[in-house]
């Protein structure tokens, strides 16, 4: 199947949402498309363990009766067959080439998971995974929870696994007290977010908080049993149902990468690279969100907004929207400032430790190689099921191989799926001719 759009958004989070709602009003058609089965993103995830937020709510009924607005939901874009013509694969197996005069690139951000020893037991995810397994309808009622690693997504998680009943074991956040102390300070710039900390910290006084903490191992057998956590000097171990571990997020730019999109290597990490009207430096090709660095929801809706006045060639308006950007990514620059992972974070990782858990491979196999090439090709590290994200991104963070560009299908892709779309591609040559 083939269908043309004016604009094609990749991404219905609070970007894409936001970019396919200033753009709609112009008239264009558009296309929007997201590998969940339902519009929200990361931070506004549908499911049966949560409700719509009112944000989300006014913008998709906005979108909905716009007859000029196509969703395509759990369809995933992996690769792309001409400079402007992208190939979707749908849940059903099934692939639509999307042909687009501009397009917006809105695909948000992954976890970044460090490895220690016990990171692939069942029962230890990351920590805004825990959350997305929450609100996707996982019951935590009375299990022990321990919440690990950095950043404000901790407290998110916090937040979310006290109200689906889990019992929070303790957060283990490794940014020192001194970091969090000035973070804190700095919030005062940004009172928007001081009041959401107070609000998603409200009632948590009795939960442990150990700053300058680390899971250093996860026990278990079938799985996860207890953590064994470094606390400064100290070793403690702590008994748990669960344990959700996450170092912050990364920006997804493999798409950008695909399309010859600049990017901007960090730190604190590769985003792609835009104007200041999110223009990439592909012509007809915008960027939005935190794919063009961490910077939170008001940034993400913001962008968005921007992208999508753009697209529709509303210059003026986007221009506008300029320093309340400004403002909002301010928050992004001391999240890196505050929370970088530190050097105990990054020693975690043992040569026996596994470093590509799609592929079972330990970081000690992977000595002697010269590159992230190399050490794929004899030791299959990053050839599985999330093609090189995670163990990409954290070979890239401990300094061994820097992350090079994904090559196409970003995803596997069903045979059936490419099959179909060359066949339908060599009819609709046939008939031309
Ligand atoms: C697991 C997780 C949990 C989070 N929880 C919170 C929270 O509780 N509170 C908070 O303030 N922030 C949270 N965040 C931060 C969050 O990234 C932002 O606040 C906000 O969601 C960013 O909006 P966005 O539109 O830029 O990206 P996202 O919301 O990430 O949306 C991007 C969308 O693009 C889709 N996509 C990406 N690539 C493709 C592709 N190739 N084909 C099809 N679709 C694709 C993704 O699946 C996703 O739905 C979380 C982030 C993560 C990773």
């Amino acid at each position: 199947m083939k269908a043309t759009f004016d604009l094609v958004i990749v991404g219905a989070g609070p970007a894409g949402l936001a970019a396919a709602r200033a753009a709609a009003s112009s008239g264009v058609r558009i296309a929007l498309v997201d590998d969940n089965p339902r519009a929200g993103g990361q931070v506004w995830r549908q499911g049966p363990g949560t409700g719509m937020p009112v944000a989300m709510r006014e913008t998709l009924s906005n979108l909905i009766r716009n007859p000029n607005v196509t969703h395509y939901t759990g369809a995933r874009v992996s690769l792309f067959s001409g400079e402007h013509e992208m190939i979707v694969s749908t849940a059903c197996g099934s692939g639509v080439a999307l042909s687009f005069g501009q397009l917006i690139l809105a695909t948000g951000a992954r976890e970044r998971l460090l490895p220690f020893a016990g990171w692939t037991l069942p029962g230890v995810t990351g920590a805004g995974a825990l959350q997305a397994l929450i609100k996707g309808g996982m019951p935590v009622r009375g299990e022990r929870v321990v919440l690990a690693g950095s950043g404000p997504l901790l407290i998110a998680a916090l937040a979310t696994a006290r109200s689906a009943g889990a019992r929070v074991v303790a957060v283990l956040e490794q940014a020192p007290w001194r970091s969090l102390l000035r973070f804190g300070v700095s919030l005062g710039a940004t009172p928007s977010k001081a009041f959401q900390a107070i609000h998603l910290t409200q009632g948590f006084a009795a939960t442990r908080y150990w700053p300058g903490s680390v899971v250093r191992e996860a026990l278990g057998g079938e799985r996860v049993e207890a953590v064994v956590v470094r606390r400064g000097e100290r070793e403690t171990t702590l008994e748990c149902d669960r344990l959700a571990c996450g170092y912050g997020l990364v920006p997804n730019v493999e798409l950008a990468q695909l399309l010859g999109c600049a990017l901007d290597h960090g730190p604190p990490h590769p985003h792609v690279q835009v104007d200041e009207l999110l223009r990439t430096s592909v012509p007809a090709i915008l960027a939005a969100g935190e794919a063009c660095g961490i910077g939170g929801l008001a940034v993400a809706r913001i962008e968005g907004a921007i992208a999508g006045h753009m697209a529709a060639g509303h210059q003026d308006d986007a221009r506008a929207l300029l320093p309340e950007r400004d403002r909002a990514r301010r928050f992004g620059a001391l999240l890196a400032r505050h929370f970088a992972p530190g050097a105990r974070v990054h020693a975690l990782a043992t040569p026996q430790t596994l470093i590509c858990r799609c592929e079972d491979v330990p970081l000690g196999a992977l000595d002697g190689y010269a590159d992230a090439r190399d050490a794929k090709l004899a030791t299959r590290c990053g050839m599985g099921a999330c093609q090189g994200r995670i163990c990409g991104t954290a070979l890239a963070e401990l300094g061994r191989f820097p992350r090079g560009a994904g090559r196409p299908p970003l995803f596997p892709a069903r045979l059936a799926t490419l099959a179909g779309l060359a066949l339908s591609s060599s009819d609709a040559s046939r008939s031309s001719t």
